[in-house]
């Protein structure tokens, strides 16, 4: 196997981003940080990036690289390729309006109940049928103008 350098990882993990990757939930990147390199897995979505390995020698950044590019072939072949629950900050963003699940609109929230400014709402989906809480935070109030005072 030819040497291990910076610029050979980094073109790797291109090759890999572009191509077996391309299709999966991350991207992966290989990062040289003083004498060691660090590996992680970048995500699409929001999620913070995982590191794979931090502060080792350029051969093993190497052997990460195609580990975490050999399991994502494994994934995607079994076909779990996407996580089966989206993640908080995709929840967040579709104002709890899709089940975490399968994403669809057909929701059953029910019971609320609330304890110091949190609100914690029993929600079920009408598809897969999954149960889960949506959370929501106190976040402001608002003086109620009654009319006449304007
Ligand atoms: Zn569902």
């Amino acid at each position: 196997m030819a040497k291990v350098t910076e610029k050979s990882l980094k073109a790797r993990c291109t090759e890999l981003n572009m191509g077996p990757l391309r299709n999966t939930t991350f991207g992966i990147r290989a990062n040289r940080l003083g004498a060691g390199y660090t590996v992680e897995l970048i995500y699409r979505d929001n999620t913070p990036p995982q590191i794979l390995v931090e502060g080792v020698a350029a051969a093993e950044a190497a052997a990460a690289v195609e580990g975490a590019a050999a399991g994502a072939a494994a994934v995607q072949v079994a076909g779990l390729d996407k996580p089966e629950f989206v993640t908080r900050d995709t929840f967040v963003r579709q104002a709890a309006e899709r089940c975490p699940k399968c994403a669809t609109k057909d929701i059953f929230p029910a019971h609320l109940s609330v304890e110091k400014g949190i609100i914690t709402q029993k929600c079920s989906c009408q598809r897969c049928g999954l149960n889960w809480n949506s959370i929501y935070r106190l976040d402001d109030y608002e003086i109620a103008v009654t009319a006449g005072e304007v």
